[in-house]
């Protein structure tokens, strides 16, 4: 028979799967012989078992009797003792913690009779009528789900019989009878009197910690993170220790260092004669911890060493829950506490320091995600007034505007060069171009996978959305702050005008234009700050440094032009994965594209071919000298190239008033002609990439001489010139085939090149499965991610992130949108069969990434996984996935370490 529960002195840390994340630490601190009340653990297999049968597995109540039994033998109390009852907490604790489980029921034991002897026992009479009256609200609120307020109009109304204010100035005699008006709540409410058997009372607390896994929010909250639904939750029972005997008792949080800032020192609450959510819940007024070192500093001294015992065991920050009853300290809770992405890493930084962890583990600590993070501006915490409301951390950024209720008045604002937010109670379609206009996004409604979150994370546009506290009327152009979320003044109203800042990295919505601040790790990252000057900085430096030493990829940069080149090789690029030629053909050079598409005969095609080439040899020549001694990937021309025409009704127009004024439309009618001919029903699936150079005669022979001449040229100026051709959009070898015999002929006509590497971009599902095949002729695989995700879903980006992405993502069709973050077990497996059967053929074949999943943190351990040498991103986004390829390479597969 499995065993269902274990005793607090058998568990460890290393089995929360099992005891859950409190358990487990609740044994391990056990272990350590750190003082923690006596107790034991039900496990998530009981859970699980109890969720399928609708009932707790055989036997695993005679286990729970059993252990109880030990802890009575070892306080020498009884539960529901006349004379000196055994109380006991209850509480939930799954593998991760998350909102909506069920709550703690704190002093079950308590009855009409046990009172009187916890009473006696104590010789505080207020003390045991507080803990009763505790143990009917909390276990009325969560066992039965008893409404709040229900029991707080009670206490009101017992406050305001016996004309005081404080809870505190409550005799016991009105507990007492305060205790009697909530058994008649609980009674009105739930239909039956208050349970009088204390092990009944257990039995109940218990099946509904199990039931609360699938209490709503639990399960909209796992399905947000990633948590499997099936984990199920373990249930801690342990004995009472009780902060609310008086002054010299208490209770407090506490943090091994600053969670906010990572700085060492004493950090925490504290509040004497308290028990309990009296900490948190912000009913009373806590003191800092520091000052318990005052009220008693035995206990103060005695909670310092355990927090360093605690930190060196743990090897890292630690969260803690402690009571103090009667000047004897207890340990009701630690786990690695949970910090802000600054103090992540100036934490790891201080381990090292400490010779606590090797710059390995340091690197494990972090995350690119954080890193990312600190590379945003913030609003400066000097300048910021209190929040009016905390929403959804949506889309990041510290974005500041004036409020606009009205997609259109974004746009007509931005037109006019406003900074514009625009706030909605949630967007739809219609909103789109608003929120393209809009620097930043605010919503009073929805989650992090609203319409306004997914495409304001497409767009990277700021968003903050779900901030409840704001009641937003467009009509009547106001918003109305009606909670206290935020701290903020209640009933503020805010009308369109109206400046405010918005923090998509917290969620924060402020009054006013809050200054910001621009990043010191960006500052320092383009030289403008010297890692010695901040700690944050530091930490980040070194970090950084480290994952290059240990990272098997190296990370290039997506930049189409010198000055990106440059600044993506200060991000610390090791080359370019992807430079798009298209963006050589805009601009004036239009023209030239018209010419070659309106050519009527090969004489007129080559001399527009000729007339583009010295601009792209000036082009190439540039991004080499830029990268020189680098790999530079020039992908040959991919967008269809009525792109580069004028807009169908724009020509139409123009044709039209032509001939209304009886003039010759001339160059435009033959334009017109054109794109009428060129239409396309599905561009994204046309005449583009390979296809384009192997219809259009001397497109691509041009820009592979182009690139010759401009490698000439860069060898002759006694530079490195390290080119790389790429050919989009191929699906099949013989495309490639084609491409490269007239690229290798173009290139025979020069002396003493290089090797220029002929490869190609993998985004085409035929490709990946006939990789074999195409490597034959490839000197390199670059995989374009977003085409492939496109093209394997079938999706259209454009039209899908807006129409239906929020929806798909609330019914758990993908936890995350695969545009962000490589869909691994789709498109994954696409790239996982091109690796293999590639290398089979050409075991040494480089092999990278260029679409925008190079950029994500997530993304690039699964290329680091899948065998890849490099990943290409967006300059800003080179730091976070240095970092994350460094860690991909010092963290074993099974230890993913738990992030969230
Ligand atoms: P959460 O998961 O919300 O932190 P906990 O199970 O930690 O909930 O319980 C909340 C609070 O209840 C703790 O911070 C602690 O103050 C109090 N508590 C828990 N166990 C005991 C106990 N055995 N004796 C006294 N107070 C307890
Ligand atoms: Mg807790
Ligand atoms: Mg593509």
């Amino acid at each position: 028979m499995p065993k269902y529960v274990y005793d607090f002195i058998e568990g460890n840390r290393e089995l929360s799967d099992l005891l859950g994340g409190k358990g487990a630490n609740l044994a391990e601190m056990t272990r350590l012989g750190l003082p923690v009340p006596p107790g034991f653990t039900i496990t998530t297999v009981a859970c699980r078992a109890y969720l399928a049968a609708g009932e707790p597995p055989e036997g695993m109540f005679d286990e729970v009797n059993r252990h109880l039994r030990a802890i009575e033998a070892r306080l020498g109390k009884r539960l529901g003792d006349r004379h000196d009852p055994l109380l006991l907490a209850v509480r939930s604790g799954a593998r991760f913690s998350m909102p909506g489980m069920m709550e703690t029921v704190l002093d079950i034991g308590l009855t009409d009779t046990t009172v009187a002897g916890l009473a006696t026992l104590t010789g505080d009479e207020r003390f045991a009528w507080d803990s009763y009256r505790r143990l009917v609200h909390m276990f009325g609120r969560t066992v039965f789900g008893v409404p709040d307020e229900l029991f707080t109009a009670e206490m009101a109304a017992a406050k305001r019989a016996a004309g005081v204010t404080a809870y505190s100035a409550l005799s016991a005699g009105d507990l007492h009878g305060l205790v009697g008006a909530y058994q008649k709540v609980f009674h009105e409410y739930t239909g039956r009197d208050f349970p009088q058997s204390p092990h009944e009372q257990l039995d109940l607390a218990i099946r509904a910690v199990f039931e609360s896994w699938n209490a709503e929010r639990a399960v909209f909250y796992r399905r947000q993170e990633r948590i499997p639904a099936d984990l199920g939750t373990a249930v801690n029972v342990m004995a009472m220790v009780f902060g609310n005997l008086g002054p010299d008792s208490g209770t407090g949080v506490a943090f091994t260092r600053d969670p906010a800032t990572g700085e060492r020192g004493v950090y925490g609450d504290y509040l004497a004669n308290a028990q309990g959510e009296d900490v948190v819940s912000g009913s009373r007024n806590t003191v800092p911890l520091q000052q318990l070192e005052q009220i008693d500093p035995r206990s103060f001294h005695r909670l310092m060493s355990i927090m360093d015992t605690l930190e060196h065991h743990y090897r890292d920050l630690c969260d803690i829950e402690f009571t103090i009853e009667r000047g004897a300290l207890w340990m009701l809770q630690t786990r690695v506490g949970k910090r802000t992405a600054e103090a992540a890493f100036v934490i790891a930084g201080q381990l090292v320091d400490e010779g606590i962890i090797n710059l390995d583990e340091a690197l494990d600590r972090v995350s690119g995600a954080q890193l990312a993070h600190l590379m945003f501006p913030r609003f400066d915490p000097a300048a910021a007034p209190a929040p009016l409301a905390v929403g959804v951390a949506a889309a990041p950024g510290a974005a500041v505007g004036r409020v606009v209720f009205h997609s259109a008045d974004a746009v007509s604002a931005a037109a006019r060069g406003e900074q514009v937010i625009l706030v909605r109670r949630e967007t739809n379609p219609d909103d789109l171009p608003g929120m393209i206009a809009a620097t930043g996004i605010l919503t009073s409604h929805g989650g992090k996978t609203s319409h306004a979150a997914v495409v304001a994370r497409g767009m990277g546009r700021t968003c903050v959305c779900g901030a409840e506290a704001l009641t937003v009327d467009p009509d009547a152009g106001t918003i109305t702050v009606a909670g206290t979320a935020g701290g903020g003044a209640v009933g503020t109203v805010l009308r369109a005008g109206d400046l405010i800042s918005i923090d998509g990295g917290t969620g924060a919505v402020y009054p006013g234009a809050v200054a910001v601040r621009s990043s010191p790790v960006v500052r320092y990252i383009e030289g403008d700050l010297a890692p010695e000057s901040d700690q944050l900085v530091a930490a980040v430096d070194r970090l950084l440094r480290h994952a290059d030493t240990v990272a098997r990829m190296r990370v290039r940069a997506n930049a189409d032009t010198a000055e990106d080149a440059e600044r993506a090789r200060a991000f610390g690029a090791a080359g370019i994965g992807l430079c798009r030629t298209e963006h050589m053909f805009l601009g004036d050079r239009r023209e030239l594209v018209e010419r070659l598409i309106l050519a009527t005969d090969d004489a007129g095609r080559d001399e527009a071919l000729a007339a583009l080439r010295p601009l792209q040899r000036a082009d190439f020549e540039a991004l080499l000298a830029a990268m020189d001694g680098q790999p530079v990937t020039i992908r040959l021309l991919d967008p269809p190239l009525h792109e580069f025409l004028p807009a169908l009704d724009e020509l139409t127009a123009r044709v039209a008033r032509a001939r209304a004024l009886g003039t010759d439309p001339g160059h435009d009618g033959q334009l017109l002609a054109a794109v009428r001919r060129m239409h396309e029903s599905n561009p994204m699936l046309g005449l583009r990439g390979v296809r384009l150079g192997l219809v259009v005669p001397g497109l691509f022979e041009m820009q592979v001489r182009a690139i010759a001449e401009a490698t000439a040229q860069r060898l002759g100026d006694g530079g490195d010139p390290r080119p790389q051709i790429m050919v989009p959009l191929v699906g099949a070898v013989q495309e490639l085939e084609a491409v490269r015999a007239q690229a290798e002929a173009v290139l025979a006509g020069f002396d003493g090149l290089p090797p220029i590497p002929i490869g190609t971009m993998i985004e085409v599902p035929r490709a990946a499965v006939t990789a074999g095949e195409i490597a034959t002729a490839a000197d390199f695989f670059s995989f374009g991610t977003n085409d492939l995700t496109q093209l394997g879903w079938g999706f259209s980006r454009d039209d899908v992130e807006g129409a239906f992405f929020g929806r798909y993502l609330e019914l758990g069709i993908f936890a995350v949108s695969p545009f962000e973050s490589i869909d691994t077990t789709g498109i994954g497996r696409l790239i996982a069969i091109a690796v293999t059967d590639a290398r089979a053929v050409r075991p040494g074949l480089e092999i990278g990434v260029c679409g925008e999943h190079g950029g994500d943190p997530e993304s690039v351990r699964f290329f680091h996984d899948a065998g890849f040498d490099y990943v290409s991103c967006s300059p800003y986004r080179v730091p976070l996935a240095r970092l994350e390829a460094g860690r991909a390479a010092v963290r074993p597969l099974h230890s993913r370490s738990d992030t969230r």
